[in-house]
């Protein structure tokens, strides 16, 4: 299961890699059609060339996070003991103005844990729940987010929950797969790799991650890390 794992992991890498060079020349020569020889084109022309150059723009932004995501596991771990608090706190301070926007706050438990793991990781698992709670806000109802944590079979668990649009029992599961969305893009931007590098990363830090939710009611991400990984 490893092996295939990495197989598919080199797999998506050298394709997302080499897939950027054509995707480039698609871009390009397409924009300069849609810009030098817009007028050599009738109407139904010009709006096929404006698909090619928004569709190859959408596509290199899957590709790109793709690639994010298969070199999630190209580097080597730096485990380390690492606040909690100290990670949500910077996290908090990259999305402080988008939650301020939206009348909403966060909340942390006092006692949030250390937790014996690598950082980097760490702040792209809070980095995605925190963004994902503040894009899937709820429309009438002020943003609420709680981050807490308890002690579980000699690990922790540690909830981040939502007060937003929440998300139905059938897709609690597929979320956390490659590319699977629930919304357009237009009326929630995104590429639905933030919650497979959720558990990708969780993953190789040997804890793991599901979702309690229901629609209109939030949703609550909840993180378990084994024995020995967390500390007061
Ligand atoms: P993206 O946000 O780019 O679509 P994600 O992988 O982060 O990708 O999330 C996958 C899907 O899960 C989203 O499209 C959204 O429908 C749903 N989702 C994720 N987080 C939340 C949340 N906090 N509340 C409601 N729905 C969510």
């Amino acid at each position: 299961m490893r092996d295939a794992n990495k197989d598919l992991e080199s797999f998506s890498y050298s394709i997302s890699h080499d897939l950027r060079a054509p995707l480039r020349a698609i871009y390009g020569f397409s924009q300069i059609l849609s810009e030098r020889h817009r007028q050599a084109l009738n109407d139904e022309g010009r709006q096929y060339m404006d698909y090619i150059v928004s569709s190859s723009i959408r596509m290199e932004q899957l590709i790109n996070d793709l690639l994010d995501y298969s070199r999630l596991s190209r580097k080597p771990l730096i485990m380390n003991p690492v606040s909690l608090r100290k990670i949500i706190e910077n996290v908090y301070s990259d999305y402080q103005m988008h939650i301020e926007a939206a009348g909403g706050k966060l909340e942390m438990m006092n006692d949030l844990p250390g937790i014996e793991g690598d950082e980097t990781l760490l702040r792209q698992i809070f980095s995605n729940l925190i963004g994902n709670a503040i894009k899937y806000r709820h429309p009438d109802i002020p943003l609420l987010i709680k981050i807490s944590a308890e002690p579980h079979l000699n690990g922790c668990v540690i909830r981040v929950a939502d007060n937003g649009i929440g998300i139905a029992p059938e897709y609690h599961e597929k979320i956390f797969n490659v590319f699977q969305r629930l919304h357009s893009e237009s009326k929630y931007p995104g590429t639905g790799i933030g919650l497979a590098t959720v558990k990708k990363a969780v993953r190789m830090l040997n804890g793991s991650v599901t979702v309690e939710s229901e629609i209109g009611k939030g949703s609550i991400f909840i993180l378990d890390f084994p024995e020995n990984s967390c500390y007061e």
